[in-house]
């Protein structure tokens, strides 16, 4: 034996697996030769808790269980509820032979976003402009407690990806255009599973008060021609390393636990079916030793159409290095497929142990042999003050100023909080659906009173005097700014959620009626512009209208953030973490390019320079 087991504890438990005494790679080898191939199958299965109940996990011995795209146990869900569902599938885990438990995942990108009530964080684009790496820490802290709060071990984050080109639809799910700043922003790893202790190799989650994470998606999803969801990314071998996966080596020395492979292709390749990426260069010359988990339906996207060649799509994947297939398209299939693919020495079998010792390495490295079932305690976690104001601090610190005054003439910036009549115009203004963005309670995000929160108008009233008159258009009727003695107009505008490939967008235009609006308010009054967008947006034909102007990005429930800035509590501090570019025709358009030619430059943001 390599580790060689205690024989006197070992007496104490039928099984050394069992024994949380033993050292976890004493336990997984021990666990791994009693498993049939069967089991060994199911744990590197995850299904969709749509599909899953419990006797499906313990017929099939099934891995892993998620929430995609928003599915949720009831619509408003408490915890318990949400506890009452993961319980009751982990029970069908535990009635298998080995009582292996599952572990459950879920899209917890920005804050716990599927739930209700939970804090919600700035979107990525937004905290990358903070270059606060101890914020990160802390944010990712908050997160844990609130998925553990509703059973919940495991989330698909932090997106490490460098979106070079804006105009695909997950740009927000980016920290920044440069490799740099969202490598500087893989703390949030250590906030999620813990600071593992130094010299640590390999997987590792604290306690169960943290979640494992999971870095996304490897590699070049940032990367991928026209900014298309999912398309093909044309780089060089070097381009790829010293963009692309420059962030990875940070979030596998903070001991990432999982890490999922990107739909899209490099060099006409499917990352999914790309054994020299994910084995000889992620687990081999990175040395990751967590599992890899596809993304959803990933393994039979392969081949087009979609589903049609699983047998060829799982051997791909099998001998590339997935580990853990996400939603295989027929989970009943791809059991069968897989036998037969070893059965006919296609995929060897020493392949299928590397990814089962994996998996069972991180649910022992977690706890979740000890701990598998969810703890109510945490209840109160989920939207807790102390998490909302650790967003509305995020809030802040994102908030990026452009402009402050029309040229010749005096910043508009800091408001006054004593006027005595204000316009607040735009429908972004008061709506938290839409500051929040896409993955918010639904995977594609929804404006309306989603989920509990502070809009930008809530806070703007709760900052201004008692006596200020606050009045609100969502969409107000030209010349409504005009003869009504408004100190200054403050205009939210913005984009409407989504997520993925629906948020492919060529033309980044300023969504109407927007660019009239700020043009026709601008003309009679003095005026600030917050948007509210996951990306930089066309506004060089209009900005010169605009006295002030701030990139809120996607900030989340807590609106409060941002009247906390704008009427002077605390100043601007954000920078900006991608080139604001001024038109399309221009992208994709990054730091460093040789024709560099920007509206506002990455890293720009101004102060109002308050007085401390
Ligand atoms: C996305 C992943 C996500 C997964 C599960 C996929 O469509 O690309 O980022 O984690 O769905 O919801």
């Amino acid at each position: 034996c390599v580790v060689c087991p205690d024989q006197a504890t070992a007496t104490k438990y039928d099984a050394l697996y069992k024994d949380p005494s033993q050292p976890v790679g004493v336990r997984v080898q021990d666990l791994l030769k009693r498993l049939t191939l069967d089991e060994k199958l199911g744990q590197m299965t995850q299904i969709e808790m749509t599909v899953a109940n419990a006797s499906v996990i313990e017929k099939y011995d099934i891995g892993s269980v998620l929430s995609g795209g928003g599915s949720i146990p009831a619509p408003n869900a408490t915890a318990a509820q949400w506890i009452n569902m993961t319980d009751y599938f982990q029970s069908g885990a535990l009635k298998t032979r080995h009582g292996i438990p599952e572990i459950y995942g879920i899209d917890a990108v920005h804050g716990h976003n599927n739930v209700y009530g939970a804090t919600i964080f700035p979107h990525n684009v937004g905290l990358g402009c903070t270059r606060d790496p101890a914020l990160l820490k802390r944010i990712g802290a908050a997160t844990a407690l609130e998925v553990r709060a509703t059973g919940i071990p495991y989330v698909f984050a932090p997106c490490i990806a460098v979106c070079r080109d804006p105009r695909w639809g997950r740009c927000y799910e980016s920290y920044s255009e440069d490799p740099d700043v969202v490598k500087s922003l893989t703390t949030i790893i250590d906030g999620l599973q813990g600071t593992p202790p130094k010299g640590w190799k390999g997987p590792y989650v604290q306690n169960s008060r943290r979640v494992a994470a999971c870095a996304k998606h490897f590699v070049g999803d940032g990367g991928t021609q026209g900014g298309i969801d999912e398309g093909n990314t044309v780089v060089s071998y070097e381009e790829l390393v010293n963009i692309h996966m420059k962030a990875y080596p940070d979030a596998i020395a903070r001991g990432v636990s999982t890490i999922m492979a990107s739909y899209n292709s490099w060099n006409g390749v499917k990352m999914h079916a790309n054994k020299f990426l994910l084995t000889d260069v992620l687990k081999g010359q990175l040395g990751f030793k967590g599992f890899i988990i596809s993304d959803w339906q990933g393994v039979d996207r392969i081949s087009e159409p979609w589903g049609v060649n699983i047998t060829n799509s799982t051997e791909l994947a099998l001998n590339a290095g997935i580990d853990m297939i996400m939603v295989p398209y027929n989970y009943t299939g791809f059991l069968d497929v897989a036998k037969q693919l070893i059965a006919e020495k296609k995929v060897p079998m020493s392949r299928i142990d590397d990814a089962v010792t994996r998996i069972l390495r991180v649910k022992f490295e977690m706890g979740l042999f000890e701990k598998p079932y969810g703890d109510k305690s945490l209840k109160n976690y989920i939207g807790a003050l102390s998490h909302r104001s650790l967003a509305r601090e995020a809030v802040r610190k994102s908030l990026v100023l452009l402009k402050n005054g029309k040229t010749g003439s005096k910043p508009l910036l800091p408001l006054s909080k004593g006027a005595k009549k204000i316009l607040v115009v735009g429908a972004h203004a008061n709506d938290i659906g839409l500051q929040c963005g896409g993955w918010t309670i639904t995977w594609q995000g929804m404006p309306g009173n989603i989920t509990k929160g502070t809009t930008i108008l809530e806070g703007i009233k709760k900052t201004v005097n008692s006596k200020t008159k606050v009045v609100y258009k969502a969409n107000p009727s030209k010349g409504d700014a005009k003869n009504k003695g408004y100190q200054y107009a403050i205009i939210v505008v913005g984009e409407q959620p989504y997520a993925e490939f629906n948020g492919d967008n060529k033309n980044l235009t300023v969504p109407d009626p927007y660019p009239e609006l700020i043009k026709d308010t601008c003309s009679h009054v003095r005026c600030v512009v917050v948007m509210v967008s996951g990306r930089p947006l066309v506004v060089e034909p209009f900005v010169d209208h605009m006295d002030a102007f701030v990139a809120a990005w996607l900030p989340g429930t807590e609106g409060n953030g941002i009247a906390d800035v704008l009427f002077g509590k605390y100043d601007f501090q954000g920078k900006l973490s991608r080139t604001w570019f001024k038109r399309v025709d221009q992208l994709p358009m990054n730091v460093g390019d040789k024709d560099y030619d920007p509206l506002y430059p990455f890293g720009f943001g101004l102060k109002m320079g308050l007085e401390s």
